[in-house]
């Protein structure tokens, strides 16, 4: 039998690759095309931002430019990398005239993507977040090097194909002492990884020594300039020691001459669209980082649930005045994707710091939603079989929790924005 890296090398063949994804998943999948002499030519991106920019010295271009693409590359295969927006991309691609002889989905030979959440807490108690909750129940710690290494080995044995790792969820994992040893133990096993942190800490020798070890992709979420903006949002946070740690960033990267992509996720609410923004876009443009905006929303999925079902809580009421799209019209302007499967049930594995799994990414809270007390003991089989049918995703789904949560249809999230904008800008 083959196994699910052969089936895809051999589909790949000697075609020319566009790869659809320029983050995590895509970066991963070329860190495999090169181990494995594929023919990667371009990377594909709807995301405006990234249009333009490199990743290892490969283009990234707009889906606009496919055709010019495929004129230059014949027999051009578009491999679409992303662990979770894949059906959009599929329709946009169908739209285009391509048949499923020009494309394939990376996710049906991988099977599932992985996070690990390496740290179970955050410095930060951002109200869109979790952490702004009462979580008194939930454990909390770090995940040892010794359990990453088992956790990662079994990994490899029960997919056969990782080509990236994610080492967060809903921790903060500049908190662990040992990151820079986990990101190196996860290249030893020829992986790519991707780190996301909200980079209000304080110890420059921690940020040195994971640029050193250099994560394929860096993400820093934060949600203003000034810290008006940024306190009223990112609960905790020091918005000023990230701007400095941003510049002791591109410092340690030039240092170590580290090949790390740096990406702002920049959070959009109502009062950091302005001024904000250009201020945090001048200083990621004079530092070489890309900047990507995101139309803000509220996790985790009990929450939302709680909100459909009439239950408000006052950190939402509060949170609300400061949404450009509210938690309603989020639901209503991704309604037409509700019919589509739940690619965080059906695409990722997530793995908590104390080897428990929970039913996906976005929920939080204990009870029914652990699959498996021990990742290291159960088999993947018994995990997946437990997915099925759950009771939280029949509630969560009910209600179009799932493709709001994904953030699809972003052109209308951002007309409801412009909207939203104009109405105020008028009084
Ligand atoms: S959104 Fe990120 S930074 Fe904010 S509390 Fe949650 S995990 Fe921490
Ligand atoms: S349906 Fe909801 S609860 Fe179930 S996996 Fe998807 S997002 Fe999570």
């Amino acid at each position: 039998m083959h196994t699910a890296k052969e089936r895809l090398l051999t589909t790949l063949g000697v075609r020319p690759v566009a790869i659809w994804g320029a983050r995590m998943t895509g970066i991963g999948f070329r860190r495999l095309a090169t181990q494995n002499g594929i023919n990667a030519v371009a990377f594909i991106d709807s995301d405006p931002c990234l249009n333009g920019k490199e990743i290892g010295g490969l283009s990234i271009y707009a889906p606009a430019q496919l055709p010019l693409l495929r004129k230059q590359h014949p027999g051009l295969l578009v491999v679409i990398a992303v662990s979770i927006k894949e059906d959009e991309i599929v329709e946009l691609l169908q739209r285009g005239g391509l048949t499923p002889a020009d494309y394939l989905r990376y996710s049906e030979y991988c099977q599932s993507f992985y996070t690990i959440d390496v740290v179970g807490s955050c410095n930060l108690k951002c109200p869109s977040c979790v952490h702004s909750l009462d979580t008194t129940g939930i454990p909390k710690g770090l995940m040892s090097i010794e359990d990453f290494q088992a956790v990662t080995a079994k990994m490899m044995t029960d997919i056969g194909l990782v080509s990236h790792i994610c080492l967060y969820s809903w921790g903060e994992p500049f908190l662990h002492p040992k990151l820079d040893q986990i990101i190196e133990h996860v290249h030893r096993i020829g992986v790519a990884t991707a780190v996301s942190t909200n980079l209000s800490v304080i110890s420059s020798d921690q940020i040195e020594k994971v640029v050193k070890a250099a994560p394929e992709y860096l993400k820093i979420s934060l949600s203003g300039y000034y810290p008006d903006a940024y306190n009223s949002t990112h609960a905790g946070g020091d918005v000023n020691l990230v701007k400095s740690n941003l510049y002791k960033l591109r410092h340690f990267i030039n240092k170590h001459k580290a090949p790390i992509f740096v990406e702002v996720n920049y959070h959009l609410y109502n009062n950091n669209a302005g001024p904000d923004l250009k201020k945090m876009q001048d200083l990621c443009a004079e530092l070489g980082f890309s900047l990507a905006t995101v139309y803000a929303n509220v996790t985790p999925v009990e929450r939302l649930i709680d909100y459909c079902e009439g239950k408000r809580d006052p950190v939402i009421t509060e949170l609300s005045k400061l949404l450009l799209v509210n938690i309603d019209q989020g639901l209503e302007v991704t309604r037409a994707y509700r019919h589509l499967p739940c690619r965080f049930l059906t695409n990722q594995i997530n793995i908590n710091w104390d080897r428990t799994i929970p039913l996906c990414c976005v929920c939080f809270y204990r009870g029914d939603t652990i699959l498996s007390q021990d990742y290291l003991k159960d088999s993947l089989d018994v995990i997946l079989k437990n997915k099925e049918n759950h009771r939280l995703c029949a509630r969560c789904r009910k209600h179009g929790i799932p493709p709001y949560l994904l953030g699809v249809n972003q052109k209308g999230w951002e007309a409801i924005a412009k909207d939203y904008e104009r109405t105020h800008h008028r009084h």
